[in-house]
């Protein structure tokens, strides 16, 4: 599942995981979590630690490993969140593909235009705890995802150039992932700038 900061993905992410019985893998997630489980060894975890202190991206063979580890831990469906993301990640994507035995990928590219990615964020909440992203405005003051009740809090880099930035970094990124997939796979566009319950209901319809 690819599409540009709020685009509403997480959300449909969630939706498509309810529906198919599956996973979300997200590498910012894995992250989060080899740093606060311990699963793997500590030169990993310090060299994972100090890219995440430093909010630079993973290395390429650190992403691998983690999600390898969270494939050999998964049975069901799994639904990649902004991954692959380059060509290099393309072609890990496919080796895993192979490696797994997992059926053809299908792509479903929630697409929005840039701006309105910039201008979403003004509204835009996330959970202090499980991380979860609030688009709307009138969503209270604490996170309704399944009893957690974190505080809902606007993300200090959550500004328009900040913002502006993430979309020129993720908008050519998901163009050659949408473009690499276009006569291999099935890749279906979603237009994002509709409501939540409509992008959903687009999604059922080609799902
Ligand atoms: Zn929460």
């Amino acid at each position: 599942m690819l599409g540009l900061p709020a685009s509403g993905k997480g959300t449909q992410a969630e939706n498509v995981a309810a529906k198919i019985n599956a996973e979300i893998v997200g590498i910012g997630d894995l992250v989060r979590e080899a740093i606060s489980d311990g699963n793997f060894s500590d030169e990993i975890i310090v060299e994972i630690k100090s890219n995440y202190n430093k909010g630079i991206p993973q290395s390429d063979e650190i992403a691998g490993k983690l999600l390898e580890e969270k494939i050999n831990n998964s049975k069901g469906n799994l639904i990649f969140d902004n991954y692959p993301f380059s060509l290099k990640q393309i072609k890990f994507f496919e080796h895993l593909i192979e490696k797994y035995n997992f059926s053809e990928p299908e792509i479903i590219y929630i697409k929005i235009k840039p701006e309105t990615s910039v201008s979403r964020i003004t509204t835009r909440l996330v959970c202090d705890k499980c991380k979860k992203i609030y688009l709307s405005g009138s969503v209270g003051d604490s996170c309704s995802s399944g009893g957690c009740n974190g505080r809902l809090i606007k993300r200090a880099d959550d500004t328009p150039e900040i913002m502006k930035k993430r979309v020129n970094f993720a908008q050519p990124r998901i163009d050659l992932v949408v473009d690499y997939y276009r006569d291999k796979a099935k890749v279906y566009e979603i237009d994002g700038e509709k409501s939540i319950s409509e992008v959903a209901e687009e999604i059922n319809k080609v799902l």
